[in-house]
């Protein structure tokens, strides 16, 4: 039997001060609970934010969106706000798993896991966003560290993603047909200071691919894309597909998301 403390925190400080390096924050707990059950992890204290209304809900300004941490990608999936200012995103939340996951799923639960596979940080990354936590505000460049790793420490908390509000944007992916994880997902977006071109599911953390980025502020076409050599070296391999698989399905993304700005 599987045995720990539970806790519903009334606020941001109080999850934080209940927090310690054998506990976890408790969001939609759509990776956690699997974990615990699977028993591939076990806390101490489970601290749900979930009641914490802070952190929960979507502002829209006139150059960016930020969203709260314990918002469901069902509700930004569906929110009018974000699909007026940044479709792409709506989009996004839309594709994520299925509709239970969309229900339970939060987007600070989606980016402090880092899934290799995750849609959210390319996201993130492709819209320059900024994670407010209770401490401090972190790029997302500097935010996403490795496989499964962020810069967030244990007792930090994000409070909201603040996205920037690109001129176009696209995002493309080649789901895993069973979970609808990405294989491959491209986030391609113009913004008035330059393009990013996001690319998560392919390499053990997103990234942006600055050789993509670089072909298309030249030429935003998808068949400058041809051009661009995309080494197959450091991409993830497995059951579902091989480094070079991948490495081509960068470009089919990439010029999937290019062809819909
Ligand atoms: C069947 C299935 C299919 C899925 N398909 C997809 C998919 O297609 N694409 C995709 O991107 N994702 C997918 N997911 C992941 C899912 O969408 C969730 O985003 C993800 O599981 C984590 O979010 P959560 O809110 O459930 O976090 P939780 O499970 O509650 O927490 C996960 C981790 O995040 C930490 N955490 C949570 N909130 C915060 C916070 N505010 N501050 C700091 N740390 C925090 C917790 O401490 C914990 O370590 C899938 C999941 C399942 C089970």
């Amino acid at each position: 039997m599987k045995t720990f403390n539970y806790h519903s925190a009334k606020d941001v400080k109080e999850a934080s001060k209940l927090a310690s390096s054998s506990s976890v924050f408790l969001a939609g707990g759509m990776t956690t609970i699997p974990s615990m059950k699977l028993g591939l992890a076990s806390y101490k204290d489970i601290i749900n934010i979930k009641g914490i209304k802070k952190l929960s809900g979507i502002k829209v300004s006139s150059k960016t969106v930020t969203i709260g941490a314990t918002t469901t990608h069902a509700e930004v999936a569906k929110s009018k706000e974000v699909k007026k200012a940044i479709p792409s995103l709506a989009a996004l939340a839309e594709g994520i798993g299925d509709p239970q996951v969309r229900n339970r799923g939060t987007i600070g639960g989606s980016i402090a896991n880092n899934d290799p596979a995750a849609d959210y940080p390319s996201a993130c990354i492709a819209l320059n966003a900024t994670i407010h936590t209770n401490n401090r505000k972190i790029n997302a460049e500097n935010f996403f560290k490795g496989m499964f790793e962020t810069s967030l420490k244990k007792t930090e908390i994000i409070e909201a993603v603040e996205f920037a509000i690109p001129q176009k944007s696209s995002y493309q992916k080649l789901p895993n047909p069973a979970s609808r994880y990405a294989i491959v997902g491209v986030y391609v977006a113009k913004h008035k200071a330059g393009i990013n071109v996001a690319v998560t599911g392919a390499k053990p953390c997103v990234y942006n691919d600055k050789d993509l980025a670089n072909a298309l502020s030249k030429n935003f076409s998808p068949s400058v894309i041809e051009n661009v050599k995309i080494s197959s070296s450091k991409m993830n391999s497995d059951i579902h597909a091989s480094s070079e698989y991948r490495a081509n399905m960068v470009k089919v993304f990439a010029k999937k998301a290019v062809e819909a700005c």
